[in-house]
Order: C-alpha cells, then sequence, then structure tokens
C-alpha cells in the first residue's frame, strides 16, 4: 500500500517517514513539508477532516469537530473599498454565515491534525503548547472534545484567554507562567523535555501549516479559482506558508492553478518582519526583535513572536519572494478604525490580529498595490466573540500549576497528570509517590487512536 504521505526536506530533496519529525534527519535548516500520494477528495461531514486527505493523519474519519473555514464574497466592506471581487474566509463564530469555530480564530485548525499527528506518529507522549492565548484556547477546545491530553503554557496575565465551550477541557494542564510569551516557550521547552511529553514544534510541524492550509483549500473552491491575493496578519507565518504551500498542492495535481500574492500584515510597533522585508533583508537582525517594550502597546499581542520562521529555506521570505508578495506594517489607530469599519459593514466582531489584516487591506488599496477587479481573499483570522458570548456558554480552564520557584513540585504534577493518563506507562518517578498532589479532576478516558504499524 502507498503511504498516504511523506514527508520532504526542500534543502538536500530527500523524502522520509514521518516519526512526528520536525528537523530533516540529515541537519538542514529547512522547514519540512509533506507530500501527499493522493489527489484531494473533498469529503462529506463537517469540519476541516472534510479536507482529511490532505492533513498527516491517517485516522481522521470518525472524528467531527465543527469548526472548519467559510468563505463569502463581501457587499459591504467590497462597497466601501470598491472592490468587485473581496472574498472573506472567516474563521470564528458568525452563525448568520455559517461559522461555528467556537474558540473563535483559526488555531482550531492547527489543533486538531497536530493532535492526530501525536497520537498517531508519537503515542504515548503528551503534546505540550506554549502561547499567549488563541492557540492554548484552540488545543483547549479540541481536547475538551476529543479527551486528548494537553499541557498549554501561557503567561499568567493571559490565561484568562484560555476557555472552552460547551464542555470543559478536562484533560487539560494549564501552567501560568510570569512573563511574556518568551518565558512561556522557555517553560515549555522544559516541560517537553520531561519523559512523556512532547513539543508540538510550532511552524516547524507540518500539522500545523497543512491545518491552515485549509483556509486556501475551502477559499478555492468556493470561488473555483485560487485568489490573486491573499491577505493575512502573521505573527509566526504559520498560516502564511500554509496556505502558499496548499496553493502550490493543487497545482502539482492539476485542481486549480496560479498562486496568490501574499500580503502579510504586523502591527506597529512590534513588526520583526516588517521591518526585515521594507528593508530588504532576508535575515531578522537584533534590531528587529529587540524592543520588547514595544509588546505591551501592540492592540493585537498574538501577532508578537521574536522567532518567526522567516529567513529559513521554505520560510516567509521565499513565500514572500516567490509569490511577489508585501508586507505592511499598521499602527493600533489604524487597527480600531479598520475594526469599527469591518463591524458596521460585515455584521461581526474581529480579532485585534484580524483588525490588523483589514487595515493592511485599506493601505493596499489606498496605495493601489491591488486592482480593484481582481480576487482578493481577505483571512479574518479570528472574530465573533461578541456574538459567542452571547449564545453559549463559556468554561474557563482552570489553572493547575503556577511556576515561580516551583519546578520541582511542578514536574511531580506533571508526572502524575500523565500517568493518570496514559495508565499503561511504567511510573518513572519514585519520588513523585510521596509528594503526590492530587490532580482535582478524574481525567476522562482519553482518545488514542492505536500507533501506525
Ligand atoms: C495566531 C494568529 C494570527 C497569526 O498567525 P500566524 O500563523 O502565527 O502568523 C493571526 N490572527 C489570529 C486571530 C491569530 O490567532
Ligand atoms: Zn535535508
Amino acid at each position: 500500500m502507498t503511504r498516504k504521505y511523506v514527508l520532504r526536506c526542500p534543502e538536500c530533496g530527500s523524502a522520509f517517514d514521518d516519526e512526528f519529525t520536525n528537523f530533516c534527519p540529515h541537519g538542514c535548516a529547512a522547514l519540512l513539508k509533506t507530500e501527499y500520494s493522493c489527489r484531494l477528495t473533498l469529503r462529506a461531514g463537517t469540519g476541516i477532516l472534510r479536507f482529511g486527505d490532505w492533513l498527516p493523519a491517517e485516522n481522521t474519519s470518525d472524528i467531527q469537530l465543527e469548526g472548519v473555514p467559510i468563505t463569502y464574497k463581501s457587499d459591504g466592506l467590497a462597497e466601501e473599498l470598491r472592490l468587485r471581487n473581496l472574498y472573506i474566509s472567516f474563521s470564528g463564530y458568525f452563525p448568520e454565515r455559517n461559522a461555528y469555530v467556537k474558540t473563535c480564530t483559526f488555531k482550531e485548525f492547527e489543533a486538531l491534525p497536530t493532535f492526530l499527528r501525536v497520537a498517531e506518529r508519537a503515542p504515548g507522549r503528551i503534546l505540550v503548547v506554549s502561547s499567549v492565548g488563541n492557540t492554548a484556547r484552540a488545543f483547549a477546545q479540541v481536547s475538551a472534545e476529543t479527551g486528548m491530553p494537553v499541557v498549554l503554557v501561557v503567561p499568567k496575565r493571559n490565561v484568562d484567554r484560555v476557555w472552552t465551550v460547551g464542555t470543559r477541557a478536562e484533560n487539560a494542564f494549564l501552567v501560568a507562567v510570569d512573563g511574556d510569551y518568551r518565558d512561556a516557550i522557555t517553560m515549555g521547552g522544559e516541560i517537553a523535555a520531561l519523559d512523556g511529553f512532547i513539543a508540538e514544534g510550532g511552524a516547524r510541524n507540518v500539522a500545523r501549516r497543512d491545518g491552515l492550509g485549509v483556509v486556501l483549500l475551502d477559499a478555492a473552491f468556493h470561488m473555483s479559482s485560487i485568489p490573486a491575493h491573499y491577505f493575512q496578519a502573521v505573527g509566526s507565518g504559520t498560516g502564511a506558508l500554509g496556505v502558499w504551500e496548499a496553493a502550490l498542492r493543487l497545482n502539482a495535481f492539476g485542481i486549480f492553478k496560479g498562486v496568490p500574492k501574499l500580503h502579510l500584515s504586523q502591527n506597529l510597533p512590534f513588526a520583526p518582519m516588517f521591518r526585515a522585508w521594507k528593508a530588504g533583508r532576508s535575515e531578522l537582525i537584533d534590531d528587529d526583535v529587540r524592543d520588547g517594550e514595544s509588546i505591551k502597546k501592540m492592540h493585537a499581542d498574538v501577532l508578537s513572536n521574536r522567532k518567526p520562521p522567516y529567513s529559513v529555506r521554505g520560510g516567509v521570505y521565499d513565500a514572500l519572494t516567490a509569490t511577489g508578495g508585501e508586507m505592511y506594517g499598521v499602527n493600533n489607530d489604524k487597527c480600531i478604525e479598520a475594526e469599527r469599519i469591518f463591524e458596521s459593514e460585515e455584521g461581526i466582531d474581529l480579532d485585534p490580529a484580524a483588525a490588523v489584516c483589514v487595515a493592511s487591506l485599506m493601505q493596499a488599496v489606498e496605495a493601489g498595490v491591488v486592482d480593484k477587479g481582481e480576487k482578493i481573499l481577505l483571512n479574518v483570522t479570528g472574530g465573533g466573540y461578541k456574538r459567542l458570548k452571547k449564545d453559549l456558554k463559556v468554561y474557563e480552564v482552570r489553572v493547575r500549576a503556577e511556576t515561580e520557584g516551583m519546578f520541582p513540585e511542578l514536574k511531580c504534577m506533571l508526572e502524575e497528570f500523565r500517568d493518570a493518563i496514559l495508565p499503561s506507562r511504567p511510573s518513572t518517578s519514585a519520588s513523585s509517590q510521596q509528594q503526590r498532589r492530587s490532580v482535582a479532576r478524574t481525567p476522562r478516558q482519553a482518545f488514542l487512536p492505536p500507533p501506525l504499524s
């Protein structure tokens, strides 16, 4: 039987099987890509697993989660900007448009394939995710709905962003960290190094990129073509890379032709990729990421990634170059104005990051960068919070640990969490027996597909 996919390194060209591999085994720095053997056939049913042929997991048929991006042709905003072919991809909660992404951002499309890929390719290990909020919320929701376990590491000041809808995340272990995103990443790295845990891998994780590529797939089938322009606010660039790769895949299989120009935006003053691109650099320099204070001033701090895959082979610089793309820096005032216009024209509230993107489209139109008749895809990566909170019950995810000065104790708690969820594992820590603290809730039976033979 042919394999569903292999991983390919764009630097040395070699192909290999996926063992939750996020780095080329030959030591190349490039981002690995999935290479699917099958043409995409849209499946019946709901959620992103309609696009399961091009997601890096085998056992995708028995999970139905609602969240999927929807694409529609804009009237209101299009009219306001005098655009004749403006399409909106909306990832959030907007029942009038049939959009039911309950955690209100496109991070949910990364979460599900990532969980499945871990369960299949790194069985018996618990996923560790560091986040400023949106990613943690998405992974918490998928964990709540499937029972798959996860450790979420989030700065203390952002833990109120971690909630689920409809059901509680009993198998999510939320750690609140003193400090910012960078501190959460450091802490997450330490946890992932413990026995029985695994780091999700960020933009290097093909499941995250292919999951976000679904935005382009849905749009292309809806529009019966690949758009000429694609607009998105970027922090890591994972979404934009996923879209670029999905477009290339549609071309390779002869389904649709063309690749969109990528128009990527960041929120000033912290806009490292924007600064590098505008200066004509293929590398980020310290100056681009130095001003940590400026992160606190951002309207959309979810975009505050200090180590985006910009210069690496197959990364954002390559994607911009290959597509004739452009970058935009947007200040807070413009975001707030864009938010107001979008909400009044399209009838739904925006995630702050999506407001950055809407503002960048306005900039591009003003500058005459896009032709008014061309097909444009605006990725509204998040929104509908106000609507959701009116309609549905939201559960906070309980903080199980705060990290300050308690790492040994935290280690015990994590081992206990692991052993309760993965009971077949031999216990590795004798000391955890004495220092044992009770995990307040009994974890639900975890959904763990059988490992692939
Ligand atoms: C994470 C996020 C982004 C940025 O996505 P990247 O893939 O990190 O570039 C944009 N919008 C929203 C709503 C997000 O949550
Ligand atoms: Zn290689």
